[in-house]
């Protein structure tokens, strides 16, 4: 356990270390904190690898802008997103109306509170564009929502929005180090969702290379990576995760690849997930997140230090709040994500209710961008299970299995009710030349996993391990829950 007792700040002319007087046990140490790191004494950390690779920025001015002028930015920005909610969606008029409010009522960003929160239903229920902002004239696309869970929700996109779009997924983009010079495999599926087109459009504006690969046909995305010198990719988890095993199915390794960096969203994933992610394919992987209500991929991303989703506040102020009452939590603690976007046209939304679940920090990160970062969701609201009472998100599930060696990161979660009791299995992929003839080894196995679930959740799971590639692999999202409870 390490206890801080002194802190203070060192400059050099490229940036700020954190210098740490700290106490173990009985000994006293003074540790410099860099990319994230402890380093011992100051003089390493000025020369760490890391931090002398020059920050990239696509648009430094706007991502290293003091806190107080993003704060002026948002005000303003939110005061004229009102303004043209209230004349132009009668939705929203009659909700303000509801509450009393008039657009001139919102005088600090603390007047945020007292607006109506969005619903996911709200979108159903005006569906299809009862809360489109503009005359249809002005839309050049639309995107929606898959519609799995009840009727599909629809977007509508200016072409200033689409331009901000862009824009937002290009800064992403520079975080993890792609350029001009880059060129980027978008392996995200095209068409009404928005991960295909939202990738590309913001590679394009960074004017890397943008190959629109889409989902599917994994043995074809490798030839192309390999034969186009792919720098970047972008594709949810579970993908990447596919497209690595496929890799050395077909005779290839990580060596082949000119890969450097990969984005990955569109589902929650473990830190345990980007382990394997990072060493199967020899690149870093980083974080995205977005959803298409709001706008899409890209509404926040990691930076270099993996420490939180830098969201962009210019665009979206947002909020956490309890996910049953609505009210603001205290700083720092988790709860429901509630975004307001402010400077969309076409598709301006006021607070509205995610249901992914994180926290937010508002500390200025070493990267230099002072956008606050957000926690990496565990899952979303929608998502959760609850077994026997106790609040499970399969992530959590999938945190618990990678830290036990030799689990391959392919499972499935089945969750049942048998006389009146819930029961949770996990089959659970092994690796290859596992399986033996040692039943007492494999029993140990099993319970062994078992037990690191229970330590973490502190509910009895079923383990059953499966053969080698007998669980179904993702192009997409991932199916990783049978909730037969629901069937
Ligand atoms: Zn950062």
């Amino acid at each position: 356990m390490r206890n801080i007792f002194y802190e203070r700040f060192f400059n050099t002319p490229k940036k700020q270390f954190r210098i740490l007087t700290i106490k173990e046990r009985n000994q006293v140490s003074v540790y410099a904190v860099c990319c994230g790191k402890y380093v011992l004494n100051s003089f390493y950390a000025a020369w760490c690898m890391l931090c002398s690779i020059m920050e990239i920025y696509w648009n430094k001015s706007v991502e290293t802008m003091e806190r107080e002028q993003i704060r002026a930015i948002q005000l303003e920005r939110l005061r004229s997103t009102v303004q043209n909610v209230y004349a132009s969606v009668p939705y929203y008029r009659d909700k303000m109306k509801e509450k009393g409010l008039l657009p001139g009522d919102i005088k600090t960003l603390d007047n945020l509170r007292d607006l109506p929160i969005t619903t996911k239903q709200d979108l159903r229920d005006t569906y299809p564009f009862g809360l489109f902002a503009v005359p249809m004239e002005e839309i050049v696309r639309v995107h929606a929502s898959s519609g799995t869970t009840g009727k599909q929700t629809v977007v509508g996109y200016t072409r200033k929005d689409i331009d901000i779009w862009a824009e937002c997924m290009a800064r992403c983009l520079a975080m993890e180090g792609a350029d001009k010079s880059s060129r980027v495999q978008v392996a995200y599926g095209y068409g009404l969702f928005t991960g295909g087109l939202g990738a590309h459009y913001g590679t394009e504006k960074l004017g890397a290379v943008a190959i629109p690969a889409s989902s599917g046909n994994t043995q074809r995305q490798i030839t192309m990576m390999i034969d186009f010198g792919v720098t970047h990719l972008c594709c949810t988890p579970s993908y990447a995760m596919n497209i690595a095993e496929v890799l050395w199915d077909i005779g290839h390794t990580k060596d082949d690849l000119k890969l450097k960096a990969g984005c990955f969203g569109a589902e929650p994933w473990s830190d345990g997930m980007r382990a394997e992610i990072e060493n199967r394919l020899g690149i870093r992987a980083y974080d995205i997140y977005g959803l298409s209500e709001i706008m899409g991929p890209a509404v926040s991303h990691e930076c270099r230090y993996q420490n939180g989703l830098h969201i962009w506040e210019d665009c979206f102020i947002p909020e956490i709040t309890d996910a049953d009452t609505d009210l603001p939590v205290k700083d720092g603690e988790a709860g429901d994500l509630v975004i307001t976007t402010v400077n969309k046209e076409g598709f301006p939304l006021i607070r509205y209710k995610t249901r992914d679940i994180c926290t937010i920090n508002y500390e200025p990160c070493e990267c230099g961008r002072a956008h606050a970062r957000m926690s990496k969701p565990a899952g979303r609201t929608d998502d959760m299970l609850i077994i026997r009472g106790v609040n499970v998100f399969p992530s959590q599930i999938e945190s618990a299995l990678l830290t036990v060696g030799e689990v391959q990161p392919h499972y499935q979660i089945i969750v049942d009710r048998i006389n009146n009791l819930d029961t949770l299995t996990v089959n659970i992929e092994i690796s290859e030349g596992m399986f033996t003839d040692n039943i007492r080894g494999i029993e140990d196995f099993e319970k062994k996993v078992g037990n690191q679930i229970n330590s973490v959740l502190g509910i009895n799971a079923k383990i059953r391990l499966v053969e080698p590639k007998s669980i179904a692999r993702s192009e997409g999202k991932a199916k990783r829950v049978i909730d037969k409870r629901k069937i």
